[in-house]
C-alpha cells in the first residue's frame, strides 16, 4: 500500500507542522568561507576531468573500501566530477559553450523533487483505495511535461548539487563545507532537480506507471505494458526519459548536460530490476535470477551517468529516520551500500524518506543518527518543505536542505507558492484527475 511502503504523507504533514522560523532561505551564505580559486570554465572542466581520473584510479586500486573508511577525512566523492569524466565526447551538445558569458550567482538555488510520473492516468485514477494517495503525491505525464516547459520559459537552468556545495580544506587543515561559486549565464536561475523512489515498485506496475528503464541504441528508454497489456518502449512516458529528451531539445535548460539526482531505495531493487536480497535468504535459483537482474541493470546505470544523471540514497528500506536509533539505521545503511552503492557508486547525498529528519528534527545539534550517517560519507541531507531552504551546519561540515514538491497536493492547494515556477492552472490535468477540490 502506498501509505505503508512508500507513504509520502508524512512529509507533507511535517511541512504544515514545522515552525516557520526554521525556513528562512539561504541564511548560511553570509558565513560561508570560500577557499577555492576562481577558475575560468575551461580550466575548471579540465581540472574536473583530472580529478575524476584520479578518483577512478583510486577506486580500482582499493577494490572497494570498508564502510567505516568513507569518513570525514576521506576526499569528498563528487558525483558531478565523475559524471563529467564518463560523459561521451559530444562537444556540440554541451551547453554553455565558450561563447556564453558566465557570471557569479549567489542567490537561492531552487530545488524541486518529483516522484515517478503516471504514464496512464486512467489506470491510476480508477476510483479505488489508491486513488487519493496517487493524486496527492504524483504528477501525470502531461503535467510533468507542462511543468518542464514552464520552468524553461521562466529562465531556470538545471545545475548539479556538486556545483552548489562542496568540501574544502581550511587553513588549519580541517574540512569545511562551503557554498561554491556558481557560474551561470546571465539571466538564468539555478535549479536542482531530484527524483525519489525511481525503483519501479511492484505496486506502481499495477497503477499506470512504467516498469523499468532500459537501454536501446545507447539511449535510455522506459519499458512497460499499456492498459491493454501490450509492450511499450517509449521516451514519452517516464520522468527520466522525458527530461533526457527535453534537454536534448533545449540544451540551455541544463548546465553541461546535467540532469537530476536519482534517489534510490533498495528493498525492491533499483530502476526496475529486482536486485535486492531478503533477510530469509535466497534459494540458489533466486540468487541466480538476482545476478541476472544485476547484470541487466549495469548498462542502464552507465547510460544514465553518461546522460548526466547521478545518484543519492533514499535508504534501503524507505525508513522513517525520525523513528530509528543508530543500530537500525546502521543495518539499513549497510544493506544500501551492499545492494545499491555497489551498483551505482557511493554518494554524499541522502534523501530522507517521508522527509523525516532524524534526531528529533533538531537543525542545530547533530544527534547520534545524523553523526552516524555523516561518518558513512553522507554530506547533504534533503528533506521536504515549503521553500528551497538550506543551511550549512555549524558543528559538522554538512548541509541540510528542504525541497519543494510539485505534485497533486501543491497543484491543488499551493498554487501561489509555486507561481515563480509555473501556474497550476496551466498545468493541472483536468481530464484525468479526480474531483478532489482545489483552492483556485
Ligand atoms: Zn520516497
Amino acid at each position: 500500500m502506498l501509505g505503508d511502503t512508500d507513504g509520502f504523507l508524512q512529509g507533507a504533514q511535517r511541512e504544515r507542522l514545522r515552525p516557520r522560523k526554521e525556513r528562512s532561505a539561504e541564511r548560511y551564505t553570509a558565513t560561508v568561507v570560500w577557499m577555492g580559486m576562481k577558475m575560468d570554465n575551461v580550466l575548471k572542466r579540465l581540472l574536473a576531468l583530472l580529478i575524476a581520473a584520479a578518483c577512478i584510479f583510486a577506486l580500482c586500486a582499493c577494490g572497494g573500501t570498508a564502510d567505516g573508511e568513507n569518513a570525514a577525512d576521506e576526499p569528498e566523492h563528487d558525483a558531478e566530477e565523475v559524471r563529467r569524466a564518463v560523459k561521451p565526447e559530444e562537444p556540440e551538445k554541451i551547453w554553455p559553450g565558450p561563447d556564453v558569458k558566465l557570471t557569479e550567482y549567489d542567490g537561492v538555488v531552487e530545488h524541486l523533487f518529483f516522484h515517478p510520473v503516471i504514464a496512464y492516468p486512467e489506470v491510476a485514477f480508477r476510483g479505488d483505495y489508491m486513488e487519493k494517495g496517487l493524486d496527492d503525491w504524483m504528477l501525470t505525464v502531461s503535467e510533468y511535461r507542462a511543468i518542464l516547459d514552464r520552468l524553461y520559459e521562466n529562465g531556470y537552468v538545471i545545475v548539479d548539487i556538486g556545483d552548489v556545495w562542496g568540501e574544502e580544506m581550511a587553513s588549519d587543515g580541517s574540512t569545511v563545507m562551503v557554498r561554491k561559486t556558481l557560474m551561470l549565464p546571465e539571466g538564468k536561475k539555478p535549479l536542482v532537480i531530484s527524483y525519489d523512489d525511481v525503483n519501479y515498485y511492484e505496486y506502481m506496475r499495477e497503477y499506470g506507471f512504467t516498469y523499468k528503464l532500459i537501454v536501446k541504441d545507447g539511449e535510455v528508454w522506459s519499458w512497460g505494458l499499456d492498459p491493454q497489456g501490450k509492450e511499450v518502449v517509449s521516451q514519452d512516458l517516464d520522468a527520466i526519459t522525458i527530461l533526457d529528451k527535453f534537454v536534448d531539445e533545449h540544451p540551455d535548460f541544463s548546465m553541461y548536460g546535467v540532469k537530476g539526482c536519482i534517489a534510490l531505495t533498495g528493498y525492491e531493487g533499483i530502476l526496475g530490476y529486482r536486485t535486492q536480497t531478503t533477510t530469509e535468504g535466497l534459494t540458489a535459483e533466486q540468487e541466480k535470477q538476482r545476478q541476472e537482474e544485476i547484470k541487466a541493470v549495469r548498462p542502464v546505470i552507465d547510460a544514465l551517468k553518461e546522460n548526466g544523471w547521478y545518484f543519492g540514497s533514499h535508504t534501503w528500506g524507505h525508513i522513517d529516520l525520525s523513528g530509528y536509533e543508530v543500530d537500525g539505521v546502521s543495518e539499513d545503511t549497510g544493506r544500501w551500500k551492499d545492494e545499491v552503492a555497489s551498483l551505482v557508486g557511493d554518494t554524499p547525498y541522502l534523501f530522507y524518506p517521508h522527509g523525516a529528519r532524524p534526531d528529533g528534527d533538531d537543525l542545530d545539534q547533530t544527534g547520534s543518527v545524523l553523526r552516524y550517517l555523516y561518518d558513512q560519507g553522507f554530506r547533504v541531507f534533503f528533506s521536504v518543505g515549503i521553500e528551497s531552504f538550506s543551511r550549512i551546519k555549524d558543528d559538522i561540515p554538512a548541509v541540510i536542505v528542504d525541497r519543494l514538491h510539485p505534485d497533486g497536493t501543491t497543484l491543488r492547494w499551493s498554487r501561489d507558492r509555486y507561481m515563480r515556477f509555473y501556474d497550476a492552472k496551466d498545468v493541472f490535468d483536468y481530464g484525468h484527475r479526480p474531483d478532489l477540490g482545489r483552492d483556485w
